[in-house]
């Protein structure tokens, strides 16, 4: 073995040690480090500055009590998490995530994830990560408001415009972020656009919505573009029908592609005649109901019981953007066995190291999340910039920029791919060109 896969496996050996129960941390690490042996090998210097057992802790890691009153006037309590992962390129930048599965091992994969993604953007963006394990669920609006009170009660310390700047993630959306921001204001008197993803009226950028979704299809587009094939008439199943899911169905039916599936955390819906996007929206961003609903106004759909079964579906292109994990390798086989032949990650880290092994073993054309879903958190930067500017830009304006990123994170990964050694493969290439800035910025800033 050579001495780069070494320091490598010493890496991953420390992290697994030192956290023995953050398993989605471990994959993310082990995701990452696995595609970075020639570029160790390129550059010893990264080795002597240790600079791989730096980049794989946390600058900062911020947990805090949030005690909120329900409606009945109980007092309840959650844990609030703040991950500072990694500020060489640009103040920390990344989602804050409601739900009950919430750890501090998913807050750091996050947060790792969001380093190189953000250094990928080409956008001046360090990496962060935050959330709760409160459960957004059936809870009241009263409550809603309450909790993220609270939590900024907390939070408001550890963020700034030029410090730390939070945006959603599963679980809060527009309505959270604003209830976020206006506590913030409250408590600091600033109006600095601390929070991107904010309503239209106090700061939102136009098109900051539609981002991730809409990302990854101009991501799709150029890969595909590349490999002589395009999106319309296609048959594309979505999982998930949150902000990534719903936004990512619309560009891909805009394309001209057919959208047959959609899910959430309890089942899916099938409609042979294309899913009907409007009646999405209004369940999921307007009722907040459960996506079984839909079968309700368009009888020639089913629903089905179990989020899992939406891989079963025949198509050509699966775009999983619910959740880390979600497409295993027995979905990763059918999926294969039903000809598929696209795979991109809206959601982060949603297939498992063995699916994603299955996908490059049978040829697909693959997509991974740090590189296909960066559209989010581009137009959050974009965000910032308006905010700094104290202007606005028209929809079109942020949407030309947002396709001039994605193609560009294209080439930058597809090229990284190729010069070393792996054309074609755009894990690979991803990881190797979101490492490469961080690195050498961390090795200009000294021992950081
Ligand atoms: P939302 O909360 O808007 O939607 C999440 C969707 O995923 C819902 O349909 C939800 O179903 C489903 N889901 C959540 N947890 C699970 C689970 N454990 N099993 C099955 N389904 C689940 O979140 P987003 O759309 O914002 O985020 C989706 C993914 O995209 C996440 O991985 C996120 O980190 C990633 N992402 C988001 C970005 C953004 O800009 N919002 C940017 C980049 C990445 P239900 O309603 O039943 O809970």
């Amino acid at each position: 073995m050579g001495h780069s896969q070494k320091v490598i496996d010493e890496v991953i050996e420390v992290v697994k040690k030192r956290d023995p129960q953050e398993t989605e941390f471990h994959q993310a690490v082990l995701e990452v480090l696995g595609s970075l042996k020639p570029v160790i090998e390129k550059h010893p210097e990264f080795v002597k500055a240790g600079l791989l057992h730096r980049l794989v802790e946390p600058e900062r890691m911020i947990m805090f009590r949030v005690p909120w009153h329900d409606d009945q006037g109980k007092i309840q309590m959650n844990r609030g998490y703040r991950v500072h992962f990694n500020s060489a390129i640009g103040p920390y930048k990344g989602g804050l995530r409601f739900h009950p599965s919430v750890n501090l091992g998913i807050m750091k994969f996050l947060g790792f994830e969001q380093t190189f993604k953000n250094s990928l953007s080409g956008l001046p963006i360090g990496g962060g990560k935050g959330g709760s394990d409160f459960d957004p669920k059936g809870k009241s609006d009263g409550e809603i408001m309450r909790f993220c009170q609270s939590f900024m009660n907390e939070l408001y310390r550890y963020v700034g415009a030029d410090v730390d700047v939070p945006a959603g993630d599963i679980g809060v959306g527009a309505r959270e972020v604003g209830y976020m921001y206006g506590q913030y204001k409250r408590l600091t008197m600033l109006y600095n656009g601390v929070f991107t993803g904010k309503g239209l009226d106090y700061g939102g950028s136009l098109g900051r919505k539609q981002a991730t979704g809409y990302g990854l299809l101009y991501f799709v587009q150029e890969m595909l573009k590349d490999n002589g094939k395009d999106v319309t008439d296609k048959k594309v199943i979505i999982s998930g029908s949150g902000n990534v899911a719903t936004y990512a169905a619309e560009k891909a039916q805009e394309m001209g592609a057919h959208v047959l599936a959609m899910s959430d955390s309890n089942g899916y819906v099938y409609d042979p005649e294309g899913i009907k996007l409007d009646t999405i929206k209004r369940i999921k961003e307007i009722e907040r109901k459960r996506i079984k609903e839909y079968v309700q106004e368009h009888p020639q759909a089913q629903y089905y019981e179990g989020s899992k079964g939406i891989w079963t579906i025949k198509c050509d292109i699966a775009l999983p953007c619910a959740t880390q994990n979600e497409l295993d390798e027995e979905s990763a086989k059918i999926l294969v066995t039903n000809g598929v032949w696209c795979l991109a990650e809206g959601a982060n880290m949603p297939s498992t190291p063995e699916a994603i092994k299955t996908f490059k073993d049978n040829g697909l054309l693959f997509a991974p999340a740090k590189a296909a879903n960066a559209g989010g958190v581009s137009t959050s930067a974009l965000e910032m910039s308006q905010n700094s500017m104290r202007l606005s830009w028209t929809f079109e304006e942020v949407d030309a920029k947002l396709k001039d990123i994605m193609t560009n994170i294209y080439s930058r990964v597809s090229q990284a791919a190729a010069e070393y050694g792996r054309p074609g493969d755009l894990e690979v290439g991803a990881n190797i060109a979101g490492f490469l800035k961080v690195a050498n910025a961390m090795m200009a800033q000294g021992a950081v």
